[in-house]
């Protein structure tokens, strides 16, 4: 849990030599309870505040890499909220593969995982794991399957199966592939964390209530190990909510360690009615891994989208590079676009541009990734600004005719921006950029 800063000056030596930049050890404190400061500054710190130090400043959700370089990135998370700062590691999309689908099929969803890209405001999305679901009681079958998963797609799996010797195995035969098994319950922690440490995957551990998980992740941990994941036991989707909120309260405000992992859940409802809430619940309330039954391209492009939505950092909105964008095949005489380089926006005014059936340049210039009205409201999307970007760009260099098309939505900055583009014709767009394919046929095609 996060300490103040008169709990941190306790462990200070307090003798205010200054020697950390600040002038008292109080102040100190002060800076690294915001942390604006590091403990390593302070060369008189005891190895006891090290370590409550420490302790107290390691994330309330453990980190949990997987993959073979640890990519896929879990946990981490700091608020319950997205508002109050921002949420870190997005949930992590797996698709099942089962032991008794036949052959081709498991072949084609292997291959549909591995070559699915959803594009979104410029983000490529892929499925980030598979889930090999050993449901025939054979263990052969199973660890042929997740072999087969791993050399497909090499994307970390979920190794799901009840049988623990099963499961050893498999571990074994996709070693380096960083994924997790699942699940450990308190009869099988003893081989199945043996498996993940030699053959480097994480645990996700199961029981049948709350407290049950809370003895059992603390017990693996002092034992030594550490790279869990919670599996809740719940049987109804209100029930899944409700502990999912409370486990990550826990480990939140309560800093109850022992649920500090991020966790796995598996939607095995076939039916979209049934699926889709289930996963909305799991990517909206803290999941870590949310395991879907089947490859469903529609699905899946609802979930990514909103998980990009959530994720995304409310304080660093998606941007694209300001710059000088072609859209189509604009030559030196076609106009000239203005937009922001907010990414949302940037998307959607080049798509409305290509509609329209003509080709021209979109001048980006650096809007801190805000959308027009809130950059023009900055300060950050004025004459002078746009004007400062075109020189340095050398956008008079690169397009001989003298046509700037800016938003409706800031008509009032048209006279100042000709002012600094002395030449320019600049001409009013449409507020809405759905308006922009009457704009460009009433104004370009007319006159072409
Ligand atoms: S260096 Fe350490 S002992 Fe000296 S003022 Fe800073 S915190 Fe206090």
């Amino acid at each position: 849990m996060a300490l103040s800063g008169l709990q941190i000056q306790k462990l200070l030596p307090k003798t205010n030599c200054k020697e950390c930049g600040s002038n008292t050890c109080l102040a100190f404190a002060m800076k690294l309870a915001a942390k604006q400061a590091d403990l390593s500054l302070c060369p008189y710190a005891s190895d006891e505040a090290k370590r409550v130090l420490g302790a107290a400043s390691e994330p309330p959700v453990k980190a949990i890499g997987l993959g073979p370089q640890a990519a896929l990135k879990l946990g981490e998370e700091t608020v319950l909220y997205r508002h109050e700062k921002t949420f870190v590691h997005q949930t992590a999309l797996a698709v099942s593969v089962r032991d008794t689908d036949p052959p081709a099929v498991t072949e084609q969803t292997l291959r549909q995982i591995r070559d699915y890209v959803l594009e979104r405001v410029g983000e490529r999305l892929l499925v980030d794991m598979v889930c090999v679901h050993g449901t025939a009681g054979n263990a052969d079958a199973f660890v042929a399957l997740a072999k087969q998963a791993w050399e497909v797609t090499q994307r970390p799996l979920v190794l799901r199966n009840a049988d623990a010797a099963a499961l050893v195995r498999a571990a074994a035969a996709v070693k380096g592939s960083g994924s997790v098994l699942a699940a450990a319950t308190a009869e099988t922690q003893a081989v199945l964390v043996a498996a993940a440490q030699a053959h480097g995957h994480a645990l996700a551990v199961s029981a049948p209530d709350l407290n049950g998980l809370v003895q059992l992740t603390a017990q693996i941990k002092q034992a030594g190990f550490n790279e869990l994941l919670l599996q809740f036991d719940t049987h109804s989707p209100a029930e899944r909510f409700q502990t999912n909120a409370i486990a990550r309260r826990a480990a939140l405000k309560d800093g109850c360690k022992a649920l500090g992992y991020p966790s796995l859940a598996f939607v095995d409802s076939t039916d979209p009615l049934a699926a889709t809430p289930a996963a909305v619940t799991e990517i909206a309330k803290y999941g870590g891994i949310c395991v879907l039954p089947v490859f469903d391209p529609a699905l899946l492009s609802v979930l990514m989208t909103l998980r990009l939505n959530l994720y995304t950092d409310p304080q660093k909105p998606i941007q694209v590079e300001p710059k000088l964008y072609a859209v189509g095949e604009p030559t030196p005489d076609s106009p000239v676009f203005v937009t922001t380089n907010f990414s949302l926006t940037y998307f959607i005014v080049s798509g409305e541009i290509e509609n329209s059936g003509i080709s021209a340049w979109l001048l980006v210039p650096e809007c801190e990734g805000m959308s027009v009205l809130t950059a023009w409201a900055a300060g950050k999307f004025s004459g002078a600004s746009i004007a400062k970007f075109a020189k340095q760009i050398d956008l008079e260099g690169q397009v001989r005719r003298r046509t700037l098309v800016i938003p409706g939505y800031v008509a009032q900055i048209s006279g100042d921006l000709e002012e600094c583009l002395p030449g320019w014709e600049v001409l009013v767009g449409p507020p809405e950029a759905g308006d922009l394919e009457s704009f460009v046929k009433a104004r370009f095609m007319a006159r072409a």
